[in-house]
């Protein structure tokens, strides 16, 4: 494009439009123990008020910044975007990150997993009353694919959608479903042909979340949040224009949406970069006593390259995406380089803190990080487990034999009690 700013003017731009709103954060080199404590609140235990008075925040952010030419800078101009290439996008991002901004995790699977599917998949009609809402902020979404008895096997999803007329009507479970309660519109996936085999009779479809029929119940982790939930559907109905994709052709939709969810989870960077950086770590082993143990020195070191490995490797995979090509096997290991490093850092953060890690004494950053070490496991499950990276990988990028199935051309009404993974 001939009027694209050169990175420095987008730099300047970026730095403008931030500094007229949001509080420097202390430069990264001079960490103060005590300061920071935003990188770690995905974990904090809040209660449904607060979490929606967060996600109000994150939404006028958002609207600012799209208002503002930030809201997706890649993204096609019909739809708000600016169509610039992945470097400006980072670099805004970099810039966003020296300022204390509201925390975006609301946006998560809206913009990280459903817009692009929407993107890739919904008719122009449907695209043009979501896509500039979603990147505004002024809707959210979430992505309702897990069920009771369907997560990595996810094919064997039971809920049912059945055509009516121009319409379909929707009636089953989904469970898991992260931010429904905080969501306009969500994707889901649903059977509408038992007598195919399981993977070939899905069909995708946007759902609005306040239809009658919707209930949306919480769950509560053990972190102490309720951010997941049970989603009950008694004969929802859908028009067919909100069909994403060919009728029982939800699981390539399906892909589309697991492959950008591995990709946003794999990137790795966005909460979780603070975390890792050096002088934080030396800064905590130092308040601590613990700055002249050298194992604990050793583990730090060791976080800090392992992170920054996985995210130049991360960056690369979505360089390349973003310059058009498709998600691959690759997110897989950024995201499971994401869980192994986290898990590392919860323990090592465990043996430093000992048993302040366990006791609320008010201290600040001590008992705080119990939450971190039981949210961890969860990022170990969420958007396919560790052992289910460890087969992609294996299958797809190893080379090795595939895990053994049944057969898939199976009808799945044929499949009976445990339709096992094919
Ligand atoms: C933080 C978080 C957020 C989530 N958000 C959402 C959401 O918004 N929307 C949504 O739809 N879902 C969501 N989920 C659900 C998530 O996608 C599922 O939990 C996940 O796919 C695993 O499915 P499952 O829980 O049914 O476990 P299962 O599939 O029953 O797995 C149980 C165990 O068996 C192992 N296993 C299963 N199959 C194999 C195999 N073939 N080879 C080796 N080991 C295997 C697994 O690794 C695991 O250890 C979320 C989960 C978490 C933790």
């Amino acid at each position: 494009m001939s009027d694209q700013p050169t990175l420095e003017e987008f730099r300047a731009e970026a730095t403008e439009f931030l500094e007229g709103r949001a509080e420097r954060r202390p430069p990264v080199t001079e960490f103060v123990w005590g300061e920071g404590s935003d990188q770690i609140s995905v974990f904090d235990e809040r209660d449904r008020d607060a979490e929606a008075a967060d996600a109000e925040l994150a939404r006028s952010w958002r609207r600012d910044r799209y208002d503002h030419g930030f809201g997706w800078i890649t993204g096609p101009e019909k739809f708000g975007g600016r169509e610039l290439p992945a470097a400006y996008e980072r670099e805004y991002l970099a810039v966003e990150q020296e300022f204390r901004t509201p925390n975006m995790g609301v946006f998560t699977i809206s913009l990280g997993m459903v817009a692009p599917t929407i993107l890739a998949h919904a008719i122009p009609e449907v695209q043009d009353l979501y896509l500039n809402d979603l990147y505004r902020g002024d809707q959210v979404a979430c992505q309702l694919f897990s069920e009771p008895g369907s997560g990595s096997d996810l094919a064997s999803l039971q809920t049912r959608a059945e055509r009516d007329g121009d319409e379909w009507v929707l009636t089953g479970q989904k469970v898991w479903t992260s931010g429904a309660h905080l969501s306009e519109i969500g994707e889901i996936l649903c059977r509408t042909n038992p007598d195919a085999p399981k993977h070939r009779g899905l069909t995708a479809f946007i759902i609005d979340m306040r239809a009658p029929g919707v209930d949306i119940r919480p769950l509560r982790q053990m972190t102490g949040s309720a951010s997941f939930n049970e989603v009950f559907l008694d004969e929802v109905r859908i028009p067919d224009t909100h069909r994403l994709g060919e009728v029982d052709g939800g699981w390539g939709v399906a892909l589309t949406t697991l492959m950008n969810e591995r990709a946003s989870i794999g990137a790795g960077t966005g909460g979780f970069a603070g975390l890792f950086s050096a002088p934080r770590l030396r800064a905590t082993l130092e308040h601590f006593d613990c700055g002249d143990d050298a194992v604990l020195r050793d583990r730090a070191a060791r976080l800090v390259s392992d992170f920054t490995v996985a995210s130049w490797n991360s960056q690369r995979a979505l360089d390349a995406i973003k310059a058009g090509g498709l998600p691959g096997p690759e997110m897989s290991t950024g995201k499971l380089a994401l869980s192994n490093n986290l898990v590392a850092y919860s323990e090592w953060l465990a043996d430093v803190l000992g048993p302040r890690i366990q006791a609320d004494t008010g201290e600040w950053g001590t008992f705080a990080f119990s939450k971190l070490l039981l949210g961890v496991p969860g990022i170990r499950v969420a958007g396919g487990t560790d052992e289910i990276m460890k087969n992609i990988i294996a299958e797809r990028v190893l080379g090795l034999p595939k895990d053994p199935g049944i057969d898939s051309q199976t009808p799945f009404k044929d499949l009976a009690v445990n339709p096992l993974r094919s």
